[in-house]
């Protein structure tokens, strides 16, 4: 106890101010890297929106899910969606 001086300095928070950009390929229009995935996780819901044919896709989402997640929700869907 005591060792811990009171820094005047905070450290730099590196993970908060980079926007994490996480790209797919798009299952309908096939662009690669068009894909972003947005994880709201005040509401719990992920997004897929693809910038080139503006499909999109909602998906509940948990404290444990990532945008690759949502991403294979979405796969999953189009796969079922097509039998
Ligand atoms: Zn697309």
């Amino acid at each position: 106890m005591g060792r811990r001086r009171k820094s005047s300095k905070p450290p730099p928070k590196k993970k908060m101010t980079e926007p994490l950009q996480i790209v797919f390929p798009c299952p309908f229009c096939n662009h690669e890297k068009s894909c972003e995935v947005n994880l709201d996780r005040t509401r719990n819901v992920g997004t897929v929106t693809c910038r080139v044919c503006l499909e999109d896709f909602q998906t509940p989402i948990n404290y444990l899910s990532e945008a690759v997640d949502v991403y294979s929700d979405w796969i999953d869907a189009c796969e079922s969606a097509n039998q």
